[in-house]
């Protein structure tokens, strides 16, 4: 039996077709076009992976950008909400993905999927309360709680977070189109580049960007230990790739908490994603692996 795993992204989907070890047998990447061609796209995918195993595929796990709906009570399981992605909103990619192949079709956020992943196969193996944070274009955060993935009101929106901002050291706006200021304004990657001329992976590491960018992490991570208590924090996302950065981070974090939470070791407790940028297709994989056990 073949598992479908895909993780949609704003700029591109990763497509793959995994077992039920998690080892991935076909994988490809479609940039984000339209809903009709790239949805058309993944299709096309499965439905050659299908024909060159000669196995059936049991399940599809769909992890998605957001904000999207995530409620497998509602009618609009599947589908994208406001985004600023042109032609996205109101697409239903879990809908589209079950009629065309026939298959059930599991889905929730990108993050959720990532922080899946590394429980199942990663970073977060036998932990029962875990966050994934990922710092890229946008940010975000998917949590696992008690053993289960954090939904509740349509599904957490970590990467909105308001942060202190001070505004003599850093008189920046914030380019977020809902809050200006929140995390994601001051400290995603499109930030980054407005704020200093230059993409992220072109500011080196001891540009001052770093240190302002690790401040307001930091900020944020705390907050995420008090409100959740996570047992591990994984963070990646492609602003993570700085090296100069996860160190920082650790290092600010206890200083913020004042000795209050008993964490391990920061090098244990703050760490990178042990899947890299396969963590999303392969927590769909895994979502897909679960939902054909509940069948
Ligand atoms: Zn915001």
């Amino acid at each position: 039996m073949l598992y479908g795993g895909v993780e949609a992204g704003g700029t591109k989907f990763v497509c793959a077709v995994g077992d039920r070890q998690g080892r991935i047998l076909a994988e490809r990447r479609f940039p984000t076009t339209t809903p009709e061609e790239t949805l058309s796209q993944v299709v096309a995918f499965f439905r050659h992976a299908s024909e060159a195993y000669g196995l059936k595929f049991s399940a599809v796990g769909v992890v998605s950008f957001g904000p999207a709906d995530v409620d497998p009570e509602s009618p609009n399981y599947g589908e994208i909400g406001a985004t600023p992605k042109e032609g996205w909103e109101g697409t239903n990619i879990a809908a589209f993905v079950h009629r065309a192949l026939r298959l059930p079709v599991v889905f929730d956020t990108d993050v959720n999927g990532a922080v899946w992943g590394e429980a199942r196969w990663g970073a977060a193996q036998g932990l029962r309360t875990v966050l994934y944070i990922t710092v890229g274009t946008g940010v975000g955060g998917g949590a696992i709680v008690e053993g289960n993935l954090l939904h509740g009101l349509r599904h957490p929106e970590m990467g909105h977070l308001i942060v202190p901002h001070d505004r003599v050291r850093d008189p920046f706006a914030g380019i977020c189109p809902f809050h200006g200021d929140c995390l994601e304004g001051l400290a995603s990657g499109t930030a980054l580049a407005l704020r200093w001329g230059r993409p992220a992976e072109d500011l080196p590491s001891e540009h001052p960007a770093w240190s302002l960018e690790a401040h307001y992490l930091a900020l944020a991570v705390t907050s995420y230990i008090l409100t959740l208590a996570p047992q591990r924090i994984i963070i990646g996302g492609g602003v993570m790739r700085q090296p100069i950065l996860l160190p920082l981070i650790r290092a600010k974090v206890p200083r913020l908490l004042g000795g209050y939470c008993p964490l391990t070791p920061m090098e244990r407790y703050l760490v990178p994603p042990t899947l890299g940028d396969r963590a999303g297709v392969l927590g769909a994989i895994a979502l897909a692996i679960d939902a054909a056990k509940r069948r």
